[in-house]
């Protein structure tokens, strides 16, 4: 089968691989659109090691079911579907308590067993769902970004009229602006590329943009916010972004860090102490890909607008060299096959 083969930094080629044979519990997928997203960069520039090469990456995808093993049931050949991308033990203490998102033994597709950027991958069927014909396949790829966002978003409470800064607006914090904005928040996006900001304000999902690379920037969400922000989502990743939400965050607030950190942050502790700031980090997400279908089904999320990069498979390494540049007006990357 034609794939998208990672061997090793910036080494990226369209080839033959051999198509996967399901097992038991399993379905085979003919895929459709997948997304790439940060994690996929990461691997590309050679950031993760001990990776099983070469490697099929791809882990935010969609398709339809071509074949399944007997023993799975609940799917037919034709399904439209998406699947979640880790593969937890279900015995150990967080999978057996609800936190499966933290399980020690969980092995990813697309990173530890390969993933979508191939015309064919083979799932363990109870992490598949279906998606209604609504939904494109296209959005059908941005369901697992959308459920990063949702399960960090459902870890807040009471955000109904309560002010919440989301710094980054990159894929994932312009579907928490979505989200909060839904939920009756109002949103103070933050970023530095003015772009993003006006994209975020005109869709609405924000209700104050600030531009943080701005001298004022502190002065602006103080004017919003004179006690504080009650809610602030760190989506980001940087020293410079996390101190930000610990700063802007009011006495008593709460804090999420979803950003994924390269390195380690200092950072002014006494922030945290003083203010008695109530900080979560919020890692991957857990029973999340049926409510976040469920919102993008009833368009409380916009995911088409986000996507804004489009390439063939077989353009694929050319997809990964343009959006590891980080240059251009660039939310989503999709690969369609
Ligand atoms: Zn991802
Ligand atoms: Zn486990």
């Amino acid at each position: 089968m034609k794939s998208l083969i990672y061997y090793g930094p910036h080494d990226l080629r369209y080839g033959d691989s051999p198509k996967p044979k399901i097992r038991s519990g399993e379905v085979l997928l003919r895929i459709k659109s997948v997304g790439i997203c940060g994690t996929d960069l990461h691997i590309y520039n050679g950031g993760m090691k001990n990776l099983p090469l070469p490697l099929i990456m791809g882990h935010e995808f969609s398709g339809v079911i071509e074949e399944l093993a007997r023993d799975v049931k609940n799917f037919k050949v034709g399904d439209r579907v998406i699947a979640e991308h880790v593969i937890n033990c279900g015995k150990c203490s967080y999978c057996l308590s609800g936190k499966p998102n933290l399980c020690a033994n969980s092995r990813i597709i697309g990173v530890h067993r390969p993933g979508a950027l191939a015309e064919y991958l083979a799932v363990p069927a109870d992490l598949v769902y279906k998606i209604p014909a609504k939904l494109s396949f296209e959005e059908g790829a941005m369901i697992e970004p959308l459920s990063i966002a949702y399960y960090a978003v459902k870890q807040a409470h009471d955000l109904l009229g309560r002010k919440v800064a989301v710094i980054g607006q990159g894929p994932i914090g312009l579907l928490v602006d979505q989200i909060l904005h839904d939920a009756g928040a109002e949103v103070i996006g933050i970023d530095i590329a003015d772009w993003r900001l006006k994209l975020a304000k005109k869709k609405k999902w924000a209700d104050h943009t600030i531009n943080s690379s701005q001298k004022t920037w502190l002065k602006k969400i103080q004017k919003i916010a004179p006690e504080g922000v009650d809610t602030v989502f760190e989506v980001v990743g940087r020293e410079e972004t996390a101190e930000m939400a610990i700063e802007i965050a009011r006495r008593d607030g709460d804090v999420f860090i979803l950003g994924v950190f390269e390195s380690a942050a200092s950072l002014n502790m006494m922030n945290i102490v003083k203010k008695e700031l109530n900080v979560f980090g919020s890692w991957t997400c857990a029973f999340s890909f049926p409510p976040s279908i469920a919102l993008a089904v009833a368009k409380k999320v916009d995911l088409k607008s986000l996507i804004t990069n489009r390439y063939d498979v077989k353009d694929g390494a050319l997809a990964f060299k343009e959006s590891a540049s980080y240059k251009g007006k660039r939310i989503k990357t999709v690969i369609n096959f």
